[in-house]
């Protein structure tokens, strides 16, 4: 093996992010390899199976929502501009917090149906179970 590919393939190498444009320092830890930037927790479409570094695409992957496992450990799912491929990747310690708030927060505010009536009924039932506790 060439030491230029050695390099090329080394997962705790720094990067400038396409996205944002932010220089992205490997992760301090160790740890997983980073797959996203920390501060857009955008990524790019490289690989065919994680890790692999095989993909011709080289989109950007835009996070498009949260998915949350059994454990609690938040996923993002990624979804590629340029070929429209879905990924989930693990967030990393030093995620922007305040992206991923916002990314969860963001379903409630664009309900697909009049949200009002919903939480009203919501409410509804809430106060039924209290009143049935007594
Ligand atoms: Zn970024
Ligand atoms: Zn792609």
């Amino acid at each position: 093996m060439s030491r230029a590919k050695i390099i090329r393939n080394n997962p705790h190498e720094s990067f400038i992010c396409l996205s944002c444009g932010s220089a992205v320092s490997p992760l301090k830890n160790g740890g997983n390899q980073r797959n996203h930037c920390p501060k857009c927790l955008s990524s790019i479409h490289v690989d065919i199976i994680a890790g692999d570094r095989r993909a011709s695409c080289h989109g950007i992957m835009k996070p498009i929502s949260i998915w949350v496992q059994e454990d609690r450990e938040w996923s993002l799912i990624h979804r590629c501009r340029n070929c429209g491929i879905i990924r989930s990747n693990r967030i990393a310690a030093d995620d922007n917090e305040m992206m991923l708030f916002s990314l969860a927060a963001s379903f409630m505010s664009q309900l697909p149906f009049p949200a009002g009536k919903t939480l009203d009924h919501i409410q509804a039932l809430s106060l039924q179970k209290e009143e049935n506790h007594e």
